[in-house]
């Protein structure tokens, strides 16, 4: 099949819906899509059906609603399409009620304390903004998850929300500037996914990558990144292959992958699709990452998406590209060419610094996991202080226009929009800063704080929803005022004024930058543990209460969420690195120990000068480190043993932080001073160099 063909096949898309639906229900149903729209019964009826027909035909006998627990995995039940009737026949069904609405138990998916245990079941809807799929012979419907009095259990159904709170906003400032056309203004987001790809036979020695997807021991190996000959360098035939099948895969899904090449690391590489609407990004996103793990295993590779596998080598990110668009496919976010249109890119341009500013602890918060929390601040990741890239030309533009001097650039011209004067935005602003959380990169942002585990979901939640929440205020303001254009102008001047302090062109990497934010006034929040008790602050409720994002309810349930799964993760790592330690570093040591013991005997006893044998010195040293491995060890069990004890999950993640985390530390640095010291041969599982060089 050509690319042409194979790009969708697998998708009830348009196209197919065109081909296979009477024309009004084709037209209601993309009304429906276009508005983010309830559909009505009768046209589901028809759109099921069609949907069963097309899907039967493409072999499936199962459909399953596809869904996004809080867990940020996905989760699917399959259902068979067969209905028996009378003499022992069956029939293929399935009804508008099963393409809308599911029901699944859900008591095993986390709800932060939403759903008492009598009411285990959740519901799952149809998001019809989101193509079904097929996969493994069945149709798979995107839905949102919900609880039985409709709270979200999901990250979907938030995302939908703050998508149409983005548009009720956006669009009441589009009218102020005398755009009446635009009837949808959505988020576009392009995320590109980086990954490490290591072979299965090396990652079965490891227990650590197994249970936690990610080494917890390993020394530094000579030769990691340091030469950079590996960043775009010619990509090796078994990832070639691997590639090749991993693209043919996410067309036949519809996902527009576009971009791969190797990252800075060994072994690490990259993948960038097209951007898409927001929902649809965050879907298939999670779609492409079940996709490349799938995909390794058949070449018999493991592909890693923690966030640090490898401690001292880079880690992996997930570059959220976010910008705004009409439905009429206006970029917000494009410097203008017309006065008008530039004064609505500033005007847009100083909400997100205000949204940003105002919300830095919700944008770390969204990005938070404990596997994030080992890359961020690593010096090769974004640290964990928000802030802004602008560029410098960009920046000069708005100091030039809060002093109220002209900015001038060669060829800019007289651009007063009535009688005020705002300047030209020059439109091939093409700084680049790899170091920045959020970077504008000349008609979009870019947010690099996303984990590559995680799903895109939150991070774009609380862009989209602290963006609409600054347009509100915008807009509150504006349709008031008497001169429009006056008044504008004043507003984005005084706005960059207050939020000037997010904005940082230096690089983020550098200590000096710490101290500069503190100075500033900027957070800092460098674990999980920190950024917990932030997040259902009274700020943070009145805006997702206010932007009807989410709930105070809900906001607390994902707190409960966040840290049961932070606390979770980190004692499974805890639990796993004892185990590693007692059962494979300690007798390694000690098998090593025993030989050199023992030749060190046979000396002894040949050699009748009473010289002490060479291995004396070598013995000591290891029989220190072994003492020492097993006494940190011993501490990390008693440091786990204490924690079992407590049952309130944000207080659980802090003891976690302070404790359990510089333990696990303790045990890890002497593990890993013994692998340099004994024999390979006795040595438990594959080196980092091993590793991260098996391809
Ligand atoms: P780079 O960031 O390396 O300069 P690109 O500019 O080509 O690379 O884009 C990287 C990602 O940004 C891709 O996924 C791309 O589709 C996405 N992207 C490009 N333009 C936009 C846009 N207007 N809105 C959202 N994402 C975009
Ligand atoms: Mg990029």
């Amino acid at each position: 099949m050509k690319p042409q063909e194979m790009f969708g096949s697998r998708v009830f898309n348009f196209d197919v819906m065109r081909s296979r639906l009477p024309r009004e229900t084709y037209e209601a149903l993309q009304q429906a899509m276009a508005t983010g729209k309830r559909l009505p019964p009768e046209v589901a009826a028809i759109v099921a059906n069609a949907m069963k027909d097309w899907a039967i035909e493409h072999g499936c006998t199962h459909y399953s609603h596809w869904f996004q627990p809080l867990s940020g995995m996905t989760a699917e039940k399959h259902d068979s399409f067969i209905t028996p009737v009378d003499h022992g026949r069956l029939i293929m069904e399935f009804g508008p009620q099963q393409l809308i609405r599911g029901e699944s138990d859900a008591s095993s998916f986390p709800s932060g304390g939403l759903r008492a245990t009598f009411e285990a079941r959740g519901y799952t809807a149809w998001d019809p903004t989101s193509y079904p799929f097929i996969k493994d012979y069945t149709l798979h419907i995107p839905t949102a998850f919900c609880s039985y009095d409709g709270q979200a259990l999901d990250k979907k159904t938030p995302l939908l929300r703050s998508m149409d709170a983005l548009n009720r906003q956006a669009l009441r400032i589009l009218r102020l500037f005398g755009n009446f056309d635009a009837q949808r203004v959505t988020a576009c987001v392009g995320a590109e996914q980086e990954y490490f790809l290591i072979d299965k036979a090396l990652y079965n020695q490891r227990r650590d990558l197994q249970y936690t997807g990610r080494t917890l021991f390993g020394a530094r190996p000579p030769k990691a990144q340091e030469l950079s000959d590996h960043y775009y360098g010619t990509i090796p035939r078994r990832v070639q292959d691997f590639m090749q099948e991993l693209n043919e895969e996410l067309w036949m899904l519809g996902i527009p992958a576009k971009t791969e090449h190797n990252e800075a690391a060994p072994g690490q590489h990259e993948l960038a699709p097209i951007f898409e609407t927001v929902n649809i990004a965050a879907d298939h996103n999670q779609m492409m990452m079940e996709v490349l793990k799938r995909t390794a295993i058949k070449h018999n590779m493991v592909c890693l998406l923690h966030e640090k596998p490898f401690e001292g080598i880079n880690g992996s990110g997930k570059h959220n590209n976010w910008s705004l668009s009409t439905n009429q496919g206006a970029n917000l976010l494009e410097p203008g060419a017309t006065p008008q249109e530039n004064a609505q890119f500033l005007l847009i341009l100083a909400a997100i610094l205000k949204a940003v500013d105002e919300h830095q602890d919700l944008l770390r918060l969204s990005v938070a996991s404990a596997g994030n929390d080992c890359r961020l601040g690593a010096f090769e990741a974004p640290p964990s202080i928000v802030s802004i890239f602008l560029g410098d030309e960009l920046t000069e533009v708005l100091d030039a226009l809060v002093n109220h001097r002209t900015y001038v650039r060669e060829t800019t011209a007289d651009m007063s929009i009535g009688v005020h004067v705002l300047p030209k935005i020059p439109r091939d602003i093409s700084d680049r800063n790899r170091t920045s959380p959020f970077a504008f990169t000349g008609n979009k942002f870019e947010f690099r704080s996303v984990g590559s585990a995680m799903s895109i979901a939150e991070a774009n939640i609380t862009i989209n929803t602290a963006m609409a929440d600054a347009l509100m205020q915008f807009a509150d303001e504006l349709e008031k005022a008497d001169d429009f254009h006056a008044a504008c102008e004043q507003l984005i001047i005084a706005t960059i004024t207050k939020h000037r302090r997010i904005i940082f062109n230096g690089n983020s990497y550098a200590e000096a930058w710490r101290k500069e934010a503190k100075k500033r006034g900027l957070l800092e929040l460098r674990t999980v543990a920190d950024c917990l008790p932030l997040m259902a602050s009274e700020k943070n409720v009145t805006l997702f209460e206010r932007q009807r994002v989410l709930s105070e309810v809900e906001i607390k349930s994902r707190v409960e969420v966040l840290s049961e799964q932070y606390c979770q993760v980190l004692r499974v790592e805890a639990q796993t690195m004892l185990d590693i330690a007692r059962q494979e570093i300690l007798p390694a040591i000690a098998a090593y120990a025993g030989e050199l013991g023992l030749a060190a005997t046979h000396k002894r006893q040949l050699q009748a000068n009473n010289k002490a044998p060479a291995e004396l010195p070598l013995l000591t040293l290891l029989d220190e480190l072994m003492a020492n491995a097993a006494q940190e060890a011993d501490k990390l069990d008693e440091v786990l043993s204490s924690l079992e004890k407590s049952h309130n999950w944000m207080t659980l993640a802090l003891k976690c932080k302070q404790t359990l985390l510089p333990q696990m530390r303790a045990l890890r640095t002497v593990c890993d001073a013994a692998e340099l010291r004994v024999a390979k041969k006795h040595w438990p599982f594959p080196t980092y160099g091993e590793l991260i060089n098996s391809i």
